[in-house]
């Protein structure tokens, strides 16, 4: 079986909040065999001299919807681009990542009208082409007219047009339906059940704040997803939610950017994982113009002085675009709120006492080759960056259920990534260019 020596020049296990210096890696076949100092080299050994870099286990991304590129035209294209090309830009996106550093992504519920997420991820699988591996959630299951139905979106008013673009597989009413839609998603492959579980702020018709799912329907879809032995993640914002789903036994929260200090304090007690999307919500702050935009972020724009310095846009270095005035009407609803539970999330985030992913938001939020940019947003919030990491590497594979993967240490999948910037001061550290070297499973996919 093939043998690596990886010798590192600043070393970060995923997992302890410290750069190590001298550490081997000896991989074999697809797994990581030993991590130490000075390990012994057998001639027959391949080594590969990473001292001038930083090495780390494959960034993992806990929250994408791959299947568009461009957050500006997403509602549009959630109508109008057919399975097939959805498809094609999901297996596209899904390359890019790799090369970037990021060897696994999980897909947050897809606008596919069928399961065309699957088949991507198995071509992956099955090594196909060289790509990011995928955990998918088909579908994000909602109501008619809910956050995630795309068929009013890009406009649409025209209801016999609406019936036609309704997802089958994702939009439903009462516990009964909802009991079948969970098993139709396990049926088909679904790594875990995601729902939407409140209105959006960029989805037309809703509110963040409404509860779109009742009590029987999320104790329905929880119940059958954990029989069928998924996970269910919601995405959701505000306390009125929130503390309902925990009641319930949610098992994580995407987003929860209205939250109130109560709240944060019970995901605590009850351990749930959450994934908070902090770029959506505050942007960059050397972006010109506003931050969150485009069709349907689930997460709104920048609290003050974040990104909304009034100045003219400069399209080329935005990730994000303009916000339409409905979006814009709850961001001002919601501004104070906002500012007030981000403290709450950067005080849970740094706390450590919950499993905290780190997740783009991409298409929804952000371009769909801009993902390290929430990276940089948790270090531009004075998050540190190895718990940043954590964030990205040990704990996301914890939220994915996959704990065989960000982690440097025997036994575990041989994802590796090295980077030639300094990750401790630069926090553009893991824009994609930086990654020099990319192994996943053993097998080495980059090495510039
Ligand atoms: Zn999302």
């Amino acid at each position: 079986m093939k043998q690596y020596l990886l010798r590192c020049g600043a070393f970060f296990d995923g997992v302890h909040q410290e750069l190590k210096e001298n550490v081997d890696i000896l991989v074999e076949g697809k797994l990581i065999r030993a991590v130490g100092e000075d390990l012994p080299l057998h001639e027959d050994v391949e080594v590969i001299d990473l001292t001038d870099r930083t090495v780390m286990p494959g960034l993992i991304d806990s929250h994408v919807h791959y299947e568009f590129f461009d957050p500006a035209t997403f509602n549009q294209f959630s109508i109008t681009d057919t399975d097939e090309r959805k498809a094609l830009n999901m297996a596209h996106n899904c390359m890019e990542a790799l090369g970037k550093g990021i060897t696994t992504i999980r897909t947050t519920g897809t606008a596919f009208r069928g399961f065309g997420c699957l088949d991507v991820k198995r071509a992956i699988d099955m090594g196909l082409f060289p790509a990011a591996r995928v955990i998918a959630a088909p579908h994000a299951l909602g109501i008619p007219g809910g956050h995630w139905d795309f068929s009013t979106f890009g406009g649409n008013t025209n209801p016999a047009l609406c019936e036609f673009l309704t997802q089958p597989y994702a939009i439903g009413s009462g516990a009964e339906d909802f009991k079948r839609l969970v098993r139709q998603q396990v049926k088909y492959g679904a790594d875990f059940i995601k729902i939407m579980a409140t209105g959006g702020f960029a989805s037309p018709g809703d509110d963040p704040d409404e509860l779109q799912l009742d009590d029987e329907e999320l104790e329905a879809i929880i119940r059958t997803a954990h029989a069928c032995n998924r996970k269910v993640a919601a995405h959701a914002y505000g306390s009125v939610s929130i503390d309902k789903l925990l009641e319930l036994g949610i098992d994580e929260i995407e987003h929860g950017t209205l939250m109130e200090e109560h709240t944060a304090e019970q995901m605590v007690k009850s351990g749930v994982h959450y994934v908070p999307t902090l770029y959506s919500l505050v942007g960059d702050p050397e972006e010109p113009g506003a931050p969150a935009g485009m069709g349907t972020s689930e997460v709104p724009g920048a609290p003050t002085g974040m990104g909304t310095s009034g100045e003219p846009d400069a399209p080329a270095k935005r990730a994000q675009a303009p916000k339409p005035p409905a979006y814009q009407r709850k961001l001002d609803k919601y501004a104070a709120q906002l500012e007030q539970s981000r403290g709450i999330v950067l005080k849970l985030i740094l706390d450590g006492q919950l499993v905290m992913g780190l997740g783009s938001d991409i298409v929804a939020g952000v371009a769909s080759t801009e993902g390290w940019r929430e990276f940089k947003c948790w270090r531009d919030l004075g998050i540190p960056a190895l718990r940043t990491l954590v964030a990205a590497t040990s704990d996301n594979a914890k939220i994915i259920g996959r704990e065989d993967l960000g982690v440097l240490a025997p036994g575990k999948t041989a994802d590796i990534t090295a980077w030639d910037s300094d990750i401790l001061e630069d926090h553009s550290a893991l824009e994609g260019s930086h990654c020099t070297f990319v192994m996943k499973e053993g097998a080495i996919k980059k090495s510039t």
